[in-house]
């Protein structure tokens, strides 16, 4: 790894830990990143975008110096997650089940940023480029074109770029996917009773509800509807907060709104995630994934170290190959099973319902919740 030149294209957080796993692992790195985080003045509020990393991924993150950096105040672990069907049958999955003080954690997506890139400021190995962009690429020599008209030469070239991806773009990527005709509604709200460590979901025709515990008395309440549903509440506060206290307060008692915000969802997957035997897409350049599981970065961290595994035991293309290979199988999976659940437990269909019920109950027996709640944390794929 010491003598691989890494060129990243991304910063966001796949992007960042790439740069951070690369650099550790002794190779010179070269990140370009065209809207760096502010790495001072961060506030208490957690900002809408907030995701769970599971237990597997937060210990790697953890190695890499995380920790030691991010904000506190806007990580929370969780120690069980349950989910609950239209016809009201619940399933708890706990911690304590496997032996481990948590499933995972909630996290601020800018702390996260934030964190990695402060991490990434020790390495003398690691060059960020933030007033450059990359404008072509050369894969005869391994060279990207600059904005300036600089050329900067590499071995790897990894494109880290969300899901409009100009390394895509560049490499002529093709993808398979739609957009699903609804939002994800994000708020954050101020409880008057303290919020568990627990984060859990609710089944419905239209999409799930659900809440991401944020603090003793701070939670994100989510709700996935049609689009033109979402957008409407999203204009009338008012509404919006009756809307959120029918949907909630059953659950949690009151609260008080604090910041809202919606997203649009769509699925997307490269129908190939490497090119020229030297460039490879992660996270969501390479696919992008309904949320209601809370899979999308984990999904990109995922596949950083799979990449890195893979780079430290072959010459480059056949790395790539063999992480195109593993990882494309993995996240289809997934995307697959997000299909599955979308159709089966939202359906009103009474036959859809029963399979979702059954399918639950049939997960309550030992054997298959263990090896479900290993999946949750990120043991096992
Ligand atoms: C509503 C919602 C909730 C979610 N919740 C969860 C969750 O709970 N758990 C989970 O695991 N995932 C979740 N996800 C998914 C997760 O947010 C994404 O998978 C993750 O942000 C992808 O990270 P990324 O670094 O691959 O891409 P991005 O976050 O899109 O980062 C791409 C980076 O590349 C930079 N960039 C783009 N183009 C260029 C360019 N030309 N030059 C230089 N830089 C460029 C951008 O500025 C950006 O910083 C959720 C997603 C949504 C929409």
């Amino acid at each position: 790894m010491r003598d691989l030149t890494v060129v990243i294209n991304g910063g966001g957080m796949v992007g960042a830990a790439s740069a951070l796993a690369f650099a550790k692992a002794g190779a010179y790195v070269k990140l370009f990143e065209s809207h760096p985080p502010k790495l001072e003045g961060q506030t208490d509020d957690w900002d809408l975008r907030i995701s769970s990393v599971n237990l597997a991924n937060w210990q790697w993150l953890r190695s890499l110096g995380v920790n030691e950096v991010i904000a506190h105040s806007k990580v929370r672990d969780y120690q069980r997650l349950t989910v609950t069907t239209q016809s009201g049958k619940s399933l708890t999955f706990d911690a304590s089940e496997v032996d481990q003080a948590s499933l995972g954690v909630m996290v601020e997506n800018n702390a996260l940023q934030t964190a990695l890139w402060q991490c990434l400021r020790d390495y003398e190995n690691v060059e960020l480029v933030t007033e450059q962009r990359i404008n072509s690429l050369n894969t005869h020599d391994r060279t990207v074109e600059l904005t300036h008209g600089e050329r900067s030469s590499f071995d790897v070239l990894l494109g880290c770029d969300g899901a409009n991806s100009i390394i895509a773009q560049l490499t002529h990527t093709a993808y398979r996917g739609w957009d699903y005709d609804q939002r994800c509604l994000l708020t954050n709200v101020e409880l008057e009773q303290p919020v568990a460590s627990e984060t859990w979901e609710v089944f419905r025709p239209q999409g799930p509800y659900a809440l991401l515990p944020l603090s003793n008395n701070k939670a994100c309440l989510i709700d996935y509807d049609k689009r033109a549903g979402i957008r409407s509440l999203q204009h009338d506060k008012a509404a919006l907060q009756t809307h959120l206290t029918q949907l909630f307060e059953p659950h949690i008692g009151p609260f008080q709104l604090i910041k809202a915000a919606s997203f649009p969802l769509q699925r997307k997957h490269a129908l190939t995630y490497c090119s020229y035997g030297c460039v490879a897409l992660l996270g969501d350049s390479a696919h992008s994934i309904h949320p209601m599981a809370g899979q999308g970065v984990n999904l990109g961290f995922a596949d950083i170290r799979c990449l890195l595994d893979e780079l430290s035991n072959k010459p480059v293309t056949p790395a790539l190959n063999a992480y195109e290979k593993q990882r494309k199988f993995e996240n289809a999976k997934m995307m697959r099973l997000m299909d599955a659940l979308q159709i089966s437990w939202r359906s009103s269909n009474p036959i859809a319902r029963l399979l979702a019920d059954v399918s639950l109950s049939a997960a309550r027996a030992p054997i298959l919740k263990h090896f479900l709640i290993k999946q949750a944390i990120g043991e096992i794929e």
